[in-house]
């Protein structure tokens, strides 16, 4: 399959096995609301973070996440701080 640029961009800066992930077909290119890092939306889980893609609102509680977005959120970053990243 021949990539064009602007796909090239899109997929810039993603992992090989998401971006495998996202040429089936079934996922759209979206930004990590936890870690800003490009993720897939559909329920996928962010490789970085760990938070699964739920369209969870800020303060609303995630099931799937066991967290609200913004608890998470500050959670992966005291993580990132004492260097543990990936360890929410
Ligand atoms: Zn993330």
């Amino acid at each position: 399959m021949e990539i064009n640029k602007d796909t090239a961009a899109l997929y810039d800066g993603i992992d090989d096995e998401t971006k495998a992930d996202a040429l089936s077909g079934l996922y759209s290119v979206v930004y990590c609301p936890v870690c800003g890092q490009k993720t897939l939306d559909n329920y996928y889980i962010c490789r970085r973070c760990g938070w699964e893609y739920d369209y969870s609102v800020e303060n609303r509680f995630s099931t799937a996440n066991r967290a609200t977005l913004r608890n998470y959120r500050k959670r992966y970053l005291q993580a990132t701080k004492r260097g543990e990243e990936g360890n929410v």
